[in-house]
């Protein structure tokens, strides 16, 4: 029998979690299994899971046809370095990529987290500029509210206030922001945003390499939506100015938004594009960045011959072999049928959200809803009162927000609407 009391004490003494204080503020709850949608706590309770362990598991957990790719991988080899060397699942997973990929883009680079994939972006356009003779276009323009990573090059491009530039300061490289894209997905392009983010590019784009932005939905930085009028406005932006666009669809991608890619709600195609989280349907750490010709070549052409990264667990064939029978799945189960079916559920079981005293927005897109308070939420009670629903949450800031795994039920679904609206009681 596992002793949890010692377990749990070594814990909150000695492991830090994200974004958390050591000893830790809230105890973590202890998993010993997931099954489908749910997990199983240690205490013998199950949660359907409202989160998706962070926009990856998105067909759920133990899934007989991923825990299969990982066993006959495994029979094959765990890892081999990519250095000098390639393989299979490496290979494969690289093709079908490119070929679910907005058009253009046909270079694969793999990186082990979502935070890295980012920091070979930003490299990918600084060494594009200086292999076409621009070596002063050294800053990124990004738009406020943003978040793409943890690393120091990935943090440097997040909100400055919600990433806390304050405390790193000195440390990051200070690039340009524009305001954050006004509010909504069905909105007009705002004529007064589009002109300041226009002026700000033409008054700098002699010092820029390039514009990152989530497309569409900014995940970790407010989980707010925008039109798809100001992504391709940056696309516009972009190629009048010479820069490169760098679309980070970590969170976006592999349908989550009701679009295999975000970007293809705008029509656009990016130079640069950052995909993680979902690729290996959240059994493992694996992401990608991808360009185009134009990029890789004029990389490949320019200084030192060659892009300057090569992480060691890079195109990991475990992970490559799982992302591939993921990506299989998606198609195979529908995921867009998937996605419209939870867009619809968490419509309806959010409605009621509107009304509460303290909900200052809802709103819904493809498989993410999200309930805005006008304060921020008491994480610890909302916690235990989805818990009590028996739902896992894990709410932020002022929000409180779910984005299920594609294969939920409507059942589970209604009940993790409801206990979104439940937690706003004790939010
Ligand atoms: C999660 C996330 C990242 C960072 O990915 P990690 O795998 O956690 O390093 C970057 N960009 C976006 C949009 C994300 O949601």
């Amino acid at each position: 029998m596992t002793d949890w009391e010692a377990l749990l004490a070594f814990d909150r003494r000695h492991v830090w979690h994200p974004y958390a204080a050591l000893p830790a503020v809230l105890p973590p709850l202890p998993v010993v299994g997931a099954e489908g949608v749910r997990l199983r706590l240690a205490d013998g309770r199950e949660l359907v899971d409202g989160m998706s362990s962070w926009w990856s598991a998105i067909h759920g957990y133990r899934h007989p046809v991923l825990d299969e790719a990982v066993r006959a991988q495994l029979g094959r080899m765990a890892h081999v370095m990519f250095g000098g060397l390639t393989h299979e699942p490496g290979v494969l997973l690289a093709q079908r990529l490119v070929e679910l990929a907005p058009a253009g883009l046909d270079r694969v680079f793999f990186a082990d987290s979502g935070s890295v994939a980012v920091e070979v972006a930003i490299k990918m356009a600084l060494q594009y500029q200086l292999a076409l003779g621009r070596p002063l276009r050294r800053r990124l323009l990004t738009v406020r509210g943003g978040y793409h990573g943890d690393t120091f090059g990935a943090m440097a491009v997040c909100d400055p206030v919600g990433g806390m530039h304050s405390m790193f300061a000195g440390a990051l490289i200070e690039h340009l922001f524009a305001p954050r894209p006004p509010d909504g997905f069905a909105a007009e392009l705002d004529e007064g945003w589009a002109r300041g983010v226009g002026d700000l590019v033409a008054r700098h784009a002699h010092e820029l390499a390039a514009v990152i932005v989530e497309p569409i939905v900014q995940g970790a930085g407010g989980m707010r939506f925008h039109s798809p009028a100001c992504v391709a406005l940056l696309r516009r932006l972009c190629d009048e100015h010479g820069l490169l666009l760098v679309l980070d669809e970590i969170a976006t991608g592999f349908g989550r938004t009701g679009e295999y890619f975000a970007c293809e709600h705008a029509a656009v195609s990016p130079d640069v594009m950052c995909v993680g989280k979902a690729l290996t349907g959240g059994y493992m750490s694996l992401a990608a960045t991808l360009c185009t010709p134009a990029v890789a070549e004029a990389i490949s052409s320019g200084q030192g011959g060659a892009l300057m990264h090569g992480p060691t667990f890079m195109a990991n064939p475990l992970a490559c072999a799982v992302a591939l029978a993921s990506l299989d799945l998606l198609q195979r189960e529908g995921w867009r049928e998937q996605v419209a079916r939870i867009e619809l559920g968490l419509r309806r079981g959010l409605a009621p959200a509107r009304d509460l005293p303290g909900v200052a927005d809802v709103r819904v897109l493809g498989g993410i809803g999200v309930v805005q308070l006008d304060h921020e939420v008491d994480v610890g009670a909302v916690t235990v009162a989805a818990v009590e629903c028996g739902v896992w949450l894990r709410p932020f800031r002022d929000l409180i927000y779910t984005m299920p795994p594609y294969v939920i039920g409507d059942e589970d679904l209604a009940r993790v609407a409801g206990a979104v609206v439940e937690g706003i009681g004790v939010a």
